[in-house]
């Protein structure tokens, strides 16, 4: 048996607004007397301060939805990791399948993305994940090992640090869940990825993401290497988002 006790993140992508984030977070901050788990949320750079705020002394902690590859200077509208470490941003989404896709990220630069994180104390959470091409054409292991072995290479003791989330990207906004089966699946042969790079495989917490919702997400928790959820959709409404944090706390 492993000690890893489950964390739940939200992902909020580009949503919210002062009055929508005040809102959101109190409803939030009010529900969470029957949590148990860790958790967080991923919020717009944009809203860092105002997040740092509102959670101050809480027990939801603070995430970020991306990080700079590089430390700083001429690089207009990137965002560095020792500015997020100003907010006391705790996590930070890297590799994102929209910014894989969208920004044309590539398993490089999400490593380097890793490492600077790394560098200024915040756990990078690392997405990797199939396209539905990738899984139909019985890629999906070797998609997502080449995903992990860019961040392994680059980050090397060091990786028993991170975050790594499993998100097929198929499932993500699609309302299609993974089965518990197909994503422990992966998740096995992460964690034997992470095992052959580091004695301290057991303490990385592996994520799912992907249309998680309250529904789905018990069977998905109650998988042996599902050590919580990267939620998208449902941490844009209290009431799902309480109910996630919820069963993750069982
Ligand atoms: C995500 O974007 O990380 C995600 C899992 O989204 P959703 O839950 O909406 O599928």
């Amino acid at each position: 048996m492993t000690m890893r006790s489950k964390l739940m993140l939200g992902n909020w992508k580009m949503n919210g607004s002062l009055a929508d984030n005040a809102s959101l977070v109190s409803e939030l901050l009010a529900g969470m007397a029957g949590v148990h788990c860790h958790a967080a949320v991923c919020v717009p750079t944009a809203y860092l301060a105002q997040l740092q705020n509102l959670l101050a002394g809480s027990a939801l902690e603070l995430g970020a939805q991306d990080v700079s590859a590089h430390e700083s200077g001429p690089f207009t509208g990137e965002v560095s990791a020792k500015m997020l470490q100003d907010f006391a941003v705790r996590y930070c989404i890297v590799g994102h399948s929209e910014r894989r896709r969208y920004h044309a990220e590539s398993d490089a630069l999400v490593a380097t993305k890793a490492q600077r994180a790394l560098a200024a104390g915040i756990t990078p959470v690392v997405c990797v994940g199939e396209s539905l091409a990738e899984r139909e054409a019985g890629q999906t292991e070797r998609v997502v090992k080449r995903q992990l072995a860019a961040v392994i290479h680059a980050n090397g003791h060091c990786i028993s640090e991170i975050v790594v989330a499993y998100e097929p990207v198929w499932a993500i906004g699609t309302g299609l869940t993974a089965t518990p089966e197909q994503a422990q699946q992966v998740h096995a042969v992460l964690r034997a990825q992470l095992q052959a790079a580091t004695a301290h495989a057991d303490r990385v917490s592996i994520l799912y993401g992907g249309s998680m919702s309250a529904a789905t997400s018990a069977d998905l928790l109650a998988q042996p290497d599902v050590d919580g959820g990267l939620i998208g959709a449902a941490a844009l409404k209290a009431s799902d988002f309480l109910a996630l944090l919820e069963t993750a706390s069982r």
